[in-house]
């Protein structure tokens, strides 16, 4: 039986696009993932900007509400030189110098402080500063320009300076008491005076969201891998299946094909038969009227027709075996029998070829004689092994029939003289319709020697040959005596 993969249903193709689609999923994920942790961070970079700009705005307005404050005159503290108000230097009853800080002067200092050691820094500024200092840089220029257009607050990643820096930049609103300052600049309430730009490093955010990435490229390779060993895997089982299915729907139908045939073999051999019987029958009869003028004559027609009519029936048979023992049909029957008397029965009742007076030894070496055998089986296996003697050597040869026994086997051999099996041939002849390259015109069908194989097996036991050709055959058959002797 050859079992021929199909090209359809080969699943490499599926099996592929499954793969890719599965990576696709696992970049997808991986992607996303990474986004989101993207997002969080600058989110937390946002959140901590926003929280020093409005605690920022908060001490100023509380400085504005209060039109400043005076604070000591000291190194550090020096009259602020932009500040052009009444007041602006005082002196206490004893003697004390006070100079108002404005809120402006008091935000620039608090950041001058934090510049040295701060994380986070600020920085005030405008587009219109009194002070020049206070000038805005490139990007908080283009800050100042969008909260002109009413923007309400502006950040992002500043890489300028080889650095990440996150900036953040709100406006600052002019308020009431702004004016008490502001008004000769021609500010007016709500004009955006300027703004703080907050600058928050970035590196530490982005260091904290490299570990979580290295995670999420971790999970996502194991990921990977675990859906491609499982497409592997349900690649491989689908493939067994699949040969499973075809090898059993070959399976069925041989089955149904082998049914089929023994039907047709059992049906044509009844039918074969019936008219050979009479044939046969009639045959019989008119030898028993045997017409006395030409009776040399009749007697030998007579004869070749009876002989025709038993090759015939002996084929039939063999074929109703065969296909018997195909489809295991045959029954397995053993009982005491007694060895060498049923071997010389069978060599005295024998229906062998009777034009061919071969002589047929018998050597009966064994002790024992009765051995537990179907009687049936083992008079088809003779049968079939001395008329192959017979036919495949000529009547001036003697056949030797040899019973053996050891403490284990029976052993009995059938021998000749005759044409021999070429070596090729000789591993199948126990094969069906064998037929070796030697056997030419002698008739046979090559189905014999396969039910002798299948009858011995039947015993627990085995055959095999010897042959050399021009020489000779030994068929031997090794029956085992454990179960089969009495
Ligand atoms: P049948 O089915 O009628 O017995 P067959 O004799 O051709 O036909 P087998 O008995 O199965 O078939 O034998 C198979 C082949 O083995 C034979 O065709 C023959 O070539 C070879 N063979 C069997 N016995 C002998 C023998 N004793 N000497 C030489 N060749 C043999
Ligand atoms: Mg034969």
């Amino acid at each position: 039986m050859k079992i021929i993969k199909s090209k359809f249903f080969s699943s490499y193709p599926l099996i592929i696009i499954a793969a890719l689609i599965w990576l696709i999923i696992v970049l997808i994920s991986y992607k996303r993932n990474i986004q989101e942790i993207d997002n969080y961070v600058f989110n937390l970079a946002l959140n901590e900007a926003r929280t020093n700009f409005e605690r920022d705005v908060i001490y100023r307005r509380w400085v504005t509400l209060e039109g400043g404050v005076y604070v000591p005159v000291s190194e550090y503290t020096q009259p602020n030189p932009y500040l052009n108000v009444p007041n602006r230097d005082v002196q206490t009853t004893n003697g004390q110098k006070l100079t108002l800080v404005n809120p402006a002067y008091m935000t620039r200092m608090v950041y001058d402080l934090g510049l040295k050691d701060q994380r986070v820094k600020g920085h005030i500024t405008s587009l219109n500063p009194i002070r020049p200092a206070n000038k805005a840089d490139v990007w908080e220029s283009k800050a100042l320009n969008l909260f002109e257009d009413g923007i309400k607050e502006f950040y992002e990643i500043d890489t300028a300076n080889g650095l990440n820096t996150f900036r953040y930049m709100a406006p600052f609103v002019t308020e009431k008491a702004c004016l008490k300052c502001h008004a000769e600049q021609g500010y007016k309430e709500g004009d955006i005076r300027g703004g703080i730009s907050i600058s928050v490093p970035f590196e530490n955010y982005t260091a904290s969201a490299a570990g979580q990435k290295n995670g999420e490229l971790i999970y996502h390779l194991i990921l990977g891998l675990v859906g491609l060993t499982v497409l592997l895997i349900f690649n491989k089982y689908s493939d067994e299946l699949k040969t499973k299915q075809i090898l059993y729907e070959s399976l069925k139908k041989e089955k149904e094909l082998n049914e089929l045939k023994s039907r047709f073999i059992t049906t044509a051999s009844h039918e074969f038969r019936t008219p050979l019987t009479i044939i046969q029958s009639y045959t019989e009869l008119m030898l028993l009227q045997v017409p006395e003028n030409n009776k040399e004559k009749f007697k030998k027609y007579t004869s070749v027709i009876l002989n025709s009519v038993s090759s015939m029936t002996g084929m039939i048979e063999e074929l109703l075996m065969a296909s018997r023992a195909e489809e295991k049909k045959i029954t397995f029957n053993p009982e005491p029998i007694d060895l060498f008397k049923f071997l010389n029965d069978f060599l005295e009742r024998s229906i062998l070829d009777k034009n061919k007076n071969h002589n047929i030894e018998l050597n009966y070496l064994c002790e024992t004689k009765i051995f537990n055998l179907d009687p049936k089986h083992l008079n088809t296996i003779f049968l079939n092994l001395i008329s192959n003697a017979q036919k495949y050597a000529s009547a001036e040869n003697s056949i030797r029939l040899t019973v053996k026994c050891d403490s284990k086997n029976l052993h009995l051999t059938v021998e000749d003289n005759g044409i021999g099996i070429p070596g090729k041939d000789i591993p199948f002849v126990f094969e069906r319709f064998h037929r070796a390259a030697n056997s030419g015109s002698i008739q046979g069908t090559g189905l014999g020697l396969s039910i002798v194989k299948y009858l011995v097996e039947l015993h627990n036991g085995d055959v095999s040959v010897e042959s050399e050709l021009n020489k000779g055959s030994v068929f031997k058959i090794r029956i085992p005596l454990d179960r089969n002797v009495v």
